[in-house]
């Protein structure tokens, strides 16, 4: 989609620091990063929310990408996080369908 930040970020009409890419998928660092390691896993298909996800390959290949960046980031041992936000209520500001990796300190909640 020609608006969308991650659709460009994806054909490279704007720049980002590419951590892993292959043919389905593209991670690169957070502009905003809330942890010492924040990367979106992007699918380079276009799909709006997670409640418009329906091709359940595109999970799999995200998925797929998330443990190789934690691999990259030398997350994989100590131990990260994956969000995805839905909407405004779940803290949703670009619409195309991302994977949030968070790690490199301990994550606040759960407590302990
Ligand atoms: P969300 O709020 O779940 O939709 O997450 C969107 C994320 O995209 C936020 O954490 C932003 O900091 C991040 N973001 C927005 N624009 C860019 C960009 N050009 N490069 C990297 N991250 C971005």
């Amino acid at each position: 989609m020609a608006d969308c930040i991650f659709c460009r970020i994806v054909n490279k009409e704007i720049p980002s620091k590419i951590v892993y890419e292959d043919e389905n998928v593209i991670a690169f660092d957070d502009i905003n990063p809330q942890a010492p390691v924040h990367t979106l896993v992007v699918p380079k298909k276009h799909i709006n929310t997670i409640m418009e996800l329906e091709d359940y390959e595109v999970v799999s290949n995200v998925f797929k990408a998330i443990k190789k960046v934690a691999e990259i980031k030398n997350i994989d041992k100590d131990g990260f996080r994956v969000v995805v936000n839905h909407l405004s209520k779940g803290g949703q500001s670009v619409f195309h369908l991302h994977f949030h990796v968070l790690g490199g300190r301990q994550m606040l909640w759960p407590p302990g």
